[in-house]
């Protein structure tokens, strides 16, 4: 839906007729070879965005969810989907990278993000340098000879600091330096990055994209300038998404606002309740002003989700394992941006090598679910009861 507002976009984008025919869904198209009408056909084709070629270059199920993404980021040239978040994350980095390279990596990165830089990256010529989420311009700084991108992720995960996108891509772009951003907690909905002046963003579409916890799923959405290659790459890797797959996330796709707004007000219920009690140290969410980089937040996004960290006042690993064990309706397990709420115990200072993290006591993330706030804050009250406050 080029020119249509986000929320008709998310209802509308990618569902041209000759993918769904008199059906409001696309249906799932299950399929591997695609049979050609003759040898001149065959060697007339090529794969293509839209075009029946092999299965690995997609169907109308994928192609319909990929468009549908694509408008949601005005000026971008395409997307290719993977089969998780960390599949587009390195699909994306080896589309830029080649050995010899530098990579500037943000600090605040998701975990194995980072991994993936320090091995796997490493091993094949690439150079990675971490730098302060809250950089800024000062980025310019860093640029050398051999930079050749650079990776942002606003919020961080786990410390949640906001980033200056727009800054930092101004100094790439002026030294000729490409950018990806990993966009999962905002989503083109509350950032839509390419316009902020990135190159390539990166969303975890497992996340609030699918947004019911029951299927892995990545996407990366490029500039004209960018999209070949991306596309490219991600063929020679291999990379395809099962239809069903695509078929969930342009499902989940569909309800994203009203999620997301339903996200944003609860969590912002529970992030303000949390801020008031004595054996809470910090609140760490973008949208309360004590969040590192809260200004460039509101400057620069239209909503914030329900994932956020705080920090508690003194206390060890084990009292935050006894908090986090005494939560009846916060799940304990990894991911997140499905319906339901989560709580995990974090350790940032394990990771962090730019920016040390230092905190006056443990940290704890929790993503707010689709629940009623008030059944949220009575099972983090009395879960907090129990913890001691010194
Ligand atoms: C979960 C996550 C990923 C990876 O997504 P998967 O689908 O779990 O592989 C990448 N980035 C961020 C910020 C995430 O939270």
């Amino acid at each position: 839906m080029k020119g249509k507002r986000p929320s008709t976009g998310l209802v509308h984008g990618g569902r041209r007729p000759e993918w769904r025919g008199r059906l409001v869904n696309p249906p799932v198209h299950r399929g591997s070879t695609v049979l050609f009408d003759s040898v001149a056909e065959m060697g007339a084709a090529a794969p293509a965005f839209g075009k029946s070629y092999y299965g690995l270059h997609g169907s109308p199920t994928t192609w319909s969810l990929a468009e549908a993404l694509t408008e949601l980021e005005p000026g971008a040239g395409g997307t290719m989907l993977y089969s998780s978040g960390l599949a587009a994350v390195t699909a994306a980095l080896m589309t830029v990278l080649s050995a010899g390279d530098e990579l500037l990596m943000v600090d605040s990165v998701y975990g194995p993000t980072r991994r993936f830089c320090d091995g796997l990256l490493r091993r094949y010529g690439v150079a990675t340098r971490y730098y302060d989420p809250l950089i800024g311009a000062e980025i310019a700084g860093l640029i050398g000879e051999r930079t050749r991108a650079v990776f942002l992720e606003s919020p961080g995960s786990l410390t949640m600091e906001v980033q200056d996108v727009p800054a930092i891509c101004a100094a790439a772009r002026a030294r000729g330096v490409v950018t990806l951003i990993d966009n999962t907690w905002a989503t083109p909905l509350f950032f839509p990055a390419l316009a902020a002046g990135v190159d390539l963003t990166i969303l975890a579409a497992t996340k609030y994209i699918a947004g019911h916890a029951d299927v892995m799923l990545g996407s990366v959405t490029a500039t004209p300038a960018w999209y070949g290659k991306l596309e490219r790459t991600s063929w020679d890797l291999g990379h395809a998404v099962s239809p069903d797959d695509a078929w969930l996330g342009a499902r989940g796709l569909r309800t994203l606002d009203v999620r997301l707004r339903r996200h944003e007000e609860n969590a912002l219920r529970v992030a303000e309740w949390l801020q008031a009690q004595p054996q809470v140290a910090a609140v760490l969410h973008p949208a309360l002003p004590a969040c590192p980089g809260h200004a460039l937040w509101a400057r620069d996004f239209r909503g914030s989700s329900g994932l956020f960290s705080f920090v508690l006042r003194g206390g060890g690993d084990a009292d935050r394992a006894r908090l986090i064990d005494a939560l009846t309706l916060f799940g304990l397990g990894y991911s997140w941006g499905g319906f339901e709420s989560l709580a995990v115990p974090v350790d940032p200072q394990r990771l962090r090598t730019a920016a040390p993290w230092r905190a006056e006591g443990p940290l704890v993330r929790l993503h707010v679910g689709l629940e009623d706030p008030a059944d949220l804050i009575e099972d983090l009250a009395a879960a907090l009861a129990g913890y001691p406050t010194s």
